[in-house]
């Protein structure tokens, strides 16, 4: 019988905490949960905590604290609240860290987890965006696992499983388009907020969608896939595959191609990351081969989607563009969904934050990558 593993996850009221608890839910025997965070989902972390039995539960949102303590009143479970509390849970020892915040918010947490020597099951793409030069080494200097459970890379991370690094030649992530794949740029500057909401394939948190829409997405993802599988911007790519059936593709230098083939549901590369080295049985939907194995591929239109182009541009670049990158666009998505802005502004925002320069500050530590991106926001 295979031990129980003690697992934290950052981040559990969203879509890929869920996805991940309800996993857990399936293998009583094979998880124990040791702690689980929300911002302010007070209510919801609650009803979590009372289900998965953690023995820390964290909500970053101090505000939040005392209804919580009230809720969690006598079940045993310690209740801790801030910003801090969240760094500090992230180092505790476990057998695997999912770090599934979104945004910048993640990236204190994971970077904690990095330097504690964790395996850590990673969604936050953000925090490698912004800080990919710091947290790989780290990994490597601490003896942290970085497991990638964005799914394109998960794809690739399972097809490279017994690969060398110097037999790869292409890596590519495949993309679904996102709702305005077929719109005509004068009908997307029409789109609104529900529109946007609406993913044909996936079904995840509010920015993340958005940044599928934009295809900022895609743009954020071949970074993250930089850092994780040590390749320069000429190795990688990204395209259209609107079945999302295929999720990524690893090209070798005899010619040969390796792809992952799979249902749209987070739970499979989730799945992966709960159960790595080994594979973890779900109740996954059965992959029919009759109807959905129609695959089609295109070329990503980058003068349709400014942001991919932007994030391609910057990939590779100086460390700093990234965070500009990364920073900007998520203000300008906040903005877009509190309906300030247009969805096209999204992309002149980040293209404006990229043109104002380089703001003064060289992002050679987890502090000064900290203080780059307050600062890009406060702009
Ligand atoms: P979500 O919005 O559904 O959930 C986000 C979680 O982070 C929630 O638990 C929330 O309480 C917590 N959080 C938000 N702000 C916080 C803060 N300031 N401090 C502490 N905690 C905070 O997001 P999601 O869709 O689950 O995405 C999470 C990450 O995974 C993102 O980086 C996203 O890009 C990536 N990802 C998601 C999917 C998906 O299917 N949802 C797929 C691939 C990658
Ligand atoms: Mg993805």
């Amino acid at each position: 019988m295979t031990a129980s593993k003690s697992i934290t996850i950052l981040g559990a009221t969203g879509s890929v905490g869920g996805s991940t608890l309800s996993l857990v839910r399936e293998h009583p025997d094979r998880f124990v949960v040791h702690a689980l965070t929300a911002n302010s989902d007070y209510e919801g972390l609650a009803k979590l905590a009372l289900e998965f039995k953690p023995a820390h539960v964290v909500i970053a949102d101090e505000a939040f604290y005392s209804p919580l303590s009230e809720t969690l009143a006598g079940t045993g479970i310690e209740v801790c609240a801030g910003a801090p509390a969240l760094i500090e849970i992230a180092a505790q020892k476990v057998d695997l860290v999912v770090g599934a915040i979104v945004g910048i918010a993640g990236l204190a947490p994971v970077w904690n987890a990095v330097e504690a020597g964790q395996t850590i099951a990673l969604a936050n793409k953000e925090a490698l965006v912004s800080a990919g030069h710091l947290i790989m080494p780290a990994a490597q200097k601490h003896g942290a696992n970085i497991l990638p459970i964005d799914s394109e890379h998960n794809a690739i991370f399972q097809c490279l499983r017994h690969e060398r690094q110097d037999d790869i030649e292409r890596i590519i992530l495949t993309a679904s388009g996102g709702p305005f794949l077929r719109m005509t740029p004068a009908e997307m500057r029409q789109v609104t907020i529900e529109q946007a909401l609406q993913h044909p394939n996936w079904s995840m948190g509010p920015k993340v969608t958005i940044d599928s829409a934009t295809m900022m997405n895609k743009g954020l993802e071949l970074i993250e896939a930089a850092w994780l599988f040590d390749k320069g911007a000429t190795k990688l790519d990204a395209i259209i595959h609107p079945q999302s059936t295929l999720h990524g593709l690893v090209g070798f230098k005899d010619g040969s191609w390796l792809a992952h083939l799979g249902i749209a549901d987070m739970r499979v590369p989730i799945s992966y990351a709960l159960g790595w080295p080994e594979r973890l049985s779900w109740k996954a939907q059965p992959f029919d081969f009759g109807s959905a194995l129609q695959l089609d591929f295109a070329p990503v239109n980058e003068a349709k989607f400014p942001c991919f182009r932007l994030a391609k541009q910057v990939m590779g670049g100086a460390d700093e563009q990234a965070i500009i990158l990364n920073a900007a666009n998520e203000e300008a998505v906040e903005r877009f969904l509190k309906g300030d802005i247009g969805f096209c502004d999204i992309a002149g925002q980040v293209e404006a934050a990229l043109a104002a320069g380089d703001f003064g500050i060289v992002a050679d530590s987890f502090d000064a990558v900290v203080a780059l991106d307050r600062e890009i926001r406060q702009r």
